[in-house]
Formats: structure tokens, sequence, C-alpha cells
């Protein structure tokens, strides 16, 4: 009797203790609330061990206390490390809370299992699954952190959502040697412990008429309080309730296709000037490429970017060099940049007109072909847009056969010269593993086949820059390209690992420039001397929408021209321009960088 008062006591004060220290901002009406309820918590999580009279030491008990106390310490903890500084108040009582009520669940129900002899061998194998699965979700978030050195959030979660298949095994490939040997080993040495542990739970003697109706009493109890699908405990800790928020967020995202029809009827565009039939303009999205790295950009030590700082004098080429990415990764990128969604408007994806709505409004036929994977089931707001082109398709991916950006050549074979194109091209470009995005033999900085970070970042660079003049030269020879545009979705620290959160403006100083060919020139001159004027302006690729408007040259109730460089009212100045979805200007550049 003694020894589980104690552990009770034990129990309820380490969970308060660590409540306490691991919150932030509690007014005393919270701390005393559950200061009263992690007692009855504690005294559930021991219950069942004092009626079926068992050692506090039984090693199937053990297994659940350790499970109880990761979910009272990871998420909390791993919160307070990352928000302490920046947040004002927070708290996960539930996370303790589910921490001690599965103690006396999972315990509880292996007794009964035991007690009426149900193949116990077998229920109690997949009880050991259910604990294991239960337990992964805070290893986990140990794992994640170790990598990131931060707490999962809602940016992280999405990503790993979104990821594709090849994505996760390329990723598991890009950790740390003993990390891709130590996680296998740890997920079955895991396993192997807690069915080790439970299937010692071999015999329940109860003896007294009342030990069975309290055990099934705080068993049925505990079943509905914790895993009620609507508002069980579960579902309300901090990690789960991310996740959910998480998967809400790209269920609506979804509703971007079934309201096509609704944003297509309200959108009008008539052109300033007639197109001269056939024309073709292409807008290719790069990937991950810094201009840090571009000798076209910058007085980079080394000529990475051959055939474009050569066009950089050409009067038909026009680069900008003051262009930023509004967030540093891939989604929500592409999620604004596409659409007129925007930092400086509230408008949400999903109700957003996209630049291929624009294009077909204006008579063009639309292609979407991208080199990025499409196999992950999960539609990201780039497929969801890319799908409503006219032609979508994707390049073969897999794992032993590196798809080069080049390939794309192939695709553009099957645009019909003699109508109106818009063409989008999705680069591979400098996405992670870089040495993956460009043939061997082509290695200039590297040597070939060598894994070496930023050397084989340059040659991914050099790879696109080639990529991109076999482009341009055949739009011109064959499709009759009346423009060319090129912007990365963001940029990257080729010799720093990527964390999900902003870590510095050196993630997002991309690369975008523009080909205007004579015959567009001479028939749309006012834009040509306006992006020639706004060259130097500062310009974030969220307005990538609004400056092809103006480059198609449209009048519409959905393009404010004040947001593209082609026109002489473009607003924006680098005091006015935001990053980081809006949550960091580009004037904090400096101070920033230097930060970090
Ligand atoms: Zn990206």
């Amino acid at each position: 009797m003694n020894t589980y008062f104690i552990f009770i006591i034990l129990l309820y004060s380490i969970s308060y203790f660590f409540y306490i220290k691991f919150s932030h901002g509690l007014g005393h009406k919270a701390q005393y609330l559950q200061l009263r309820r992690f007692l009855p918590c504690a005294v559930l999580a021991v219950l069942p061990m004092y009626v079926i009279n068992a050692s506090l030491t039984s090693s199937f008990y053990l297994v659940d206390v350790f499970i109880g106390l990761m979910w009272i310490i990871t998420y909390p903890l791993f919160y307070y490390l990352t928000y302490h500084k920046s947040s004002s108040d927070f708290g996960f009582h539930l996370d303790t809370v589910f921490g001690l009520y599965f103690m006396g669940w999972a315990l509880s129900f292996k007794a009964l299992l035991t007690y009426f002899n149900i193949f116990p061998t077998i229920t109690l194998t997949l009880v050991s699954s259910a604990e294991f699965i239960i337990l992964l979700i805070p290893v986990c978030q140990w794992i994640y952190y170790q990598l990131y050195h931060t707490c999962i959030n809602d940016e992280g979660l999405t990503l790993i959502l979104e990821t594709d298949h090849n994505e996760t095994i390329e990723f598991f490939k890009s950790l740390p040697f003993f990390l891709q040997i130590f996680t296998p080993i740890l997920i079955i040495v895991s396993f192997g412990v807690i069915l080790y542990c439970n299937l010692t739970f071999t015999t329940v003697t109860l003896t007294y008429n009342w030990q069975l109706p309290v055990l099934a009493a705080v068993f049925i109890f505990l079943t509905v309080y914790l895993w009620n699908l609507k508002k069980g405990v579960f579902i309300r800790t901090g990690i789960i309730e991310l996740y959910l928020d998480v998967k809400s967020y790209i269920k609506e995202t979804a509703t971007y296709k079934t309201k096509l029809r609704e944003r297509l009827q309200s959108l009008r565009v008539t052109l300033n000037n007639t197109v001269k039939a056939p024309s073709t303009i292409i807008l290719v999205i790069g990937e991950s490429a810094s201009r840090d790295y571009m000798s076209a950009f910058t007085d980079y030590p080394k000529n990475t970017t051959p055939w474009l700082k050569e066009m950089s004098n050409h009067p038909n080429f026009l680069l900008f060099p003051n262009t930023y990415a509004c967030k540093d990764q891939t989604v929500p990128v592409l999620e604004h940049a596409l659409t007129e969604a925007n930092q400086y408007n509230d408008k949400k994806f999903y109700e957003s007109c996209s630049i291929i709505d624009i294009a077909k409004k204006a008579g063009y036929k639309t292609y979407w072909f991208s080199n990025q994977g499409h196999i992950g089931s999960a539609e990201t707001a780039i497929t969801l847009v890319a799908n409503t082109a006219d032609k979508a398709e994707w390049t073969k991916q897999n794992l032993n056969q590196y798809q080069y950006d080049g390939t794309l050549l192939e695709n553009l074979k099957q645009v019909n010269p003699n109508e109106n194109n818009f063409i989008i091209l999705h680069l591979m470009g400098s996405h992670f593993n870089f040495i993956n995005r460009y043939p061997q033999n082509f290695a200039k900085f590297s040597t070939s086949g060598k894994y070496d970070l930023i050397p084989n970042y340059l040659d991914s660079l050099a790879y696109t820059d080639f990529v991109l003049k076999q482009v341009l030269e055949y739009g011109k020879n064959n499709l009759n390209l009346d423009a060319l545009v090129y912007f990365s979705d963001h940029a990257t620290i080729p010799d720093k690992r990527r964390s999900p959160n902003f870590s510095g403006f050196a993630n997002v100083r991309i690369p975008f420039f523009t080909y205007l060919s004579d015959e567009y020139i001479k028939n749309n001159p006012d834009i040509y001397n306006n992006l020639k004027n706004n060259q130097n302006k500062y310009f974030t690729n969220d307005l990538m929408y609004d400056f092809m408007c103006g480059i198609f040259n449209i009048i519409s109730n959905h393009y404010d021209e004040k947001n593209s460089l082609s026109s002489q009212n473009y607003k924006f100045t680098k005091e006015s321009l935001k990053t980081n979805l809006g949550n960091m200007k580009l004037s904090d550049e400096y101070e920033k960088s230097k930060a970090i």
C-alpha cells in the first residue's frame, strides 16, 4: 500500500514540477487548476497496479511509465526550448494528463487481457505494437530536435506531409551515417524490448470481488476519456493538435480545384496589345538557386553561370539583382508566386487566380512540364495549379536513375508552334542532393562522382545555366519565343543543413531574369522601358504573378499593375518589401544576416 502511495506522490510531483517549469506566463488560476487536475491522473496511473497487487518494478508496467513520461516531457520541453524567448504564454497540461492516464490505461488493458487469458501472446503483441507507435511520436520529436534544434511546428509538419516518397529516401540517405544505421536498430530494439517486457505479464490473480469491476471501470473510463475521436485527450495534446491543424490546412488547399469555375467566371482579361500570333512565353521556375553563387549576379570568383553572364550585356536580357524569395521553402513560395495571393494582401491561396488562369483567359494554350516529383499522395498547392494547365506532365522520377532538367527539352517538342503558348517549366535545379542534379560528365567545379557540397552545388548551378540556354534556343528556333522568365523558388546555403525555420537572408537571395525578343520589344515598348528603369529595384517573388501579367500586357480585374516591375507605377521599395511570409522586412537584411 505504502509503495503505491509513494509512487503516486512521486508521479504527481514530477508531472506538476515539469509542467510549471516548462510552461510560460501561466496565471495563478491555471497553476492551481492543474495542481488539482493532475492528482486524479496520478492516482489512476498507479491504481491498476494496486488492484492486481503487482510490483511497481514489473517490466510490463515500467514500459508504460516510460512511454507516459516521454509524452509528459517531450513536446512541452522542446516547445519551451524553442519559444520561451519569443512567446509570452503557453502551457501543455493535456500532454501531462495524457502521459499519466496512458500509464493507467495501457496497464489496465494488459491486465484484463491477461486475466481473461484471451490469446495472450497475440493480444499482448498487438498491444505492444500500439504502445510502440505511441512511443514513436515523442521519439520522432527527439530526432527532429537533434537535427534542427527546434520544436516541430506547422511548417515542418507540412513539409513532412507534403514530401514525396523519393524525397524521403533521399533525405534519409543525406542523414549522418550513424543515424542511418542507428535509426533502424533503434526501431527494432525498442519494439523488441516492449514486447519482451509485456510477455513477462503472465498471471493476474484477483482475490476479492471488487477488484475486477474496478479494473474494468478504470479501463473503460480511460478508453473513452483518452481516445474519444471528437474531444479525447489524445487529439488535444500539443503535437496531435498541431498535426490535425496542418491536415485541415492541406484539405482547405484542395478546395482550390473545386473553386476553379467560380474564379474563372469572375476573371476578366483584356489584352493591351493584340498578340501577334503565333507567340510563346516560357516561365522557368528554378529550385534552390542562390544568386550569391552565380557569376551573372555577383562577382563570385568562379564563372558558375557563363551563359547568363555573357547574355547579361545583351539588351534583350534584363537581370534583376535585388530579388528575394518570400519564404525559404518551395510550396509556400509557389503558392504565392503563381497566384494573386502575396505577402501584402490577405488573399488565400485557394481563392486566388493563378497565372495559368490569366494565360488561358488571354488566349494562350497552357503547359506545365515538371522535373519535380509527383509521386506522393498529398496534392500540394503546386500540383493543384499545375493540373489546371491544358497539359501537365511530370518526368519520371526514380531513385536509381536521376532525371536531369535537360529532359524537359523533350517535353517541349510536343508544343504546337502555330499556337500561342504559355509554358511553365519546373526545374529540379539545385535541389539537395546537389550531386544528383547534373550528369557527372558535366562536372566542372567538382570531381566527377565525388560528394562535395559546395563544388557539387556550383555544378548544379552551371547545369541550370546550360539548360536555360538550351530552352531559350529551342524556343527561339521552334516556338516563336517572345519572352522567357526565370526565377528560383528560394535560395539555399549549400554547406548548411536546411532548417524548417527561417534561417537568414542567404536562403532568400534568388536569381531572376527575363529575356524579351526584338519583336516583343517592338510591340511592347512601354513594358520594356519600364522593366529597364525598374531593373535595380527591390522585388519579392510572391509578386511574380503580377510580373507575368505585366509581360502578358493585360488589363484585368485580378491584376494590380502597381505590383509589377513592368509598370512605371511599381510601388514597392526595399523598406516596404517583406520576406518569410510577411514576418520579416527586407530592410532587416544587413542586421539579421550579420547576426546569423
Ligand atoms: Zn524549393
